[in-house]
């Protein structure tokens, strides 16, 4: 009787989505489906490419080399109208079948859902990952499976005053979509403060883009520390302390500001 009595404990306490969800591990809810209809000024319709459950075969477009540990993919959606049918923020899942069993990785896409027909993801290869390795040997042309959105943080604009992101080497992959699709819609005025660490000073992810962002709109500030610093380098260095984050987060006051670590 006490052991049903601590049963039932236990799964009072879970919250409902705890450990049940293996589609969507980071969430504490299941992810919002992007699956509007975006209707362009040209007459256009946009639909989904991606939905949740179900497996959409896409076509690799193009490669390029970002770092020698790091390269960008551009996949084809089915249609060049089609949006990713992901929030900014979330997240997708990929499938690869090697030697008859399945791998199931999850990837941040780095393009903006309405940047249409295709859906770009940046990968770090790592020297023993299965899937890493098979995307690797990718060459354009070839299909791959990818379900979502899996979840994450659905960023929808206007949503807070100011937006931290702490990012490291590969983790810059969700900031970088939020970055993107913040900075796209002029009508978006949410600051956004960009605090990313990478090892050395080429490996820093998208640095000329986000030097060109943040010299031309206000709301976007970029901090870079490194691990492997320069002599002549004058951002910080090392890893996200917590005197960098004294330093450079806005302290609490009556604004609607979010830290995340994507
Ligand atoms: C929400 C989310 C978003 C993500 N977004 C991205 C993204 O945008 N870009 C990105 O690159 N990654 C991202 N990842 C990580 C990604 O999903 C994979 O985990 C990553 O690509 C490694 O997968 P893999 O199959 O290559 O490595 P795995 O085969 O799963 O191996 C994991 C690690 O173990 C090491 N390893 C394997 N075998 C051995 C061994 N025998 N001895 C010692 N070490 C070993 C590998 O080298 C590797 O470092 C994300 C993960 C999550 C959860």
């Amino acid at each position: 009787m006490e052991e049903v009595e601590l049963e039932k404990k236990k799964t009072e306490l879970k919250h409902p989505f705890q450990d049940s969800d293996f589609d969507n591990p980071f969430n504490t809810c299941p992810p919002a489906v992007n699956d509007k209809v975006i209707k362009t000024a040209d007459g256009e319709n946009h639909y989904p490419a991606l939905k949740p459950g179900t497996w959409v075969y896409l076509t690799l477009k193009s490669t390029v080399t970002l770092t020698d540990k790091m390269a960008s993919f551009v996949f084809d959606l089915p249609k060049d109208t089609d949006h990713t049918g992901c929030f900014p923020g979330q997240y997708i899942a990929a499938k690869s079948i090697i030697s008859g069993k399945e791998h199931v990785r999850y990837f941040s896409p780095v393009s903006p859902p309405d940047e249409f027909g295709v859906i770009e993801i940046v990968l770090r290869f790592e020297s023993h990952g299965i899937m890493s390795q098979y995307f690797k040997a990718l060459k354009p042309g070839d299909r791959m499976e990818f379900q979502g959105p899996c979840g994450g943080f659905e960023y929808t604009p206007n949503q807070l005053h100011e937006l931290t992101l702490l990012a490291s080497g590969a983790g810059i992959t969700p900031g970088m979509q939020l970055v993107r699709s913040i900075l796209k819609n002029s009508a978006d005025k949410t600051n956004v403060k960009l605090l990313y660490f990478s090892e050395n000073y080429n490996d820093i992810l998208y640095k000329e883009e986000l030097d060109k962002y943040r010299e031309q709109d206000s709301r976007l500030q970029v901090v870079y520390t490194l691990g492997e610093a320069p002599e002549e380098w004058e951002g910080e260095e090392g890893f996200i302390s917590s005197q960098m984050l004294d330093k450079h987060v806005a302290k609490p006051s009556m604004k609607k500001h979010k830290v995340i670590v994507p």
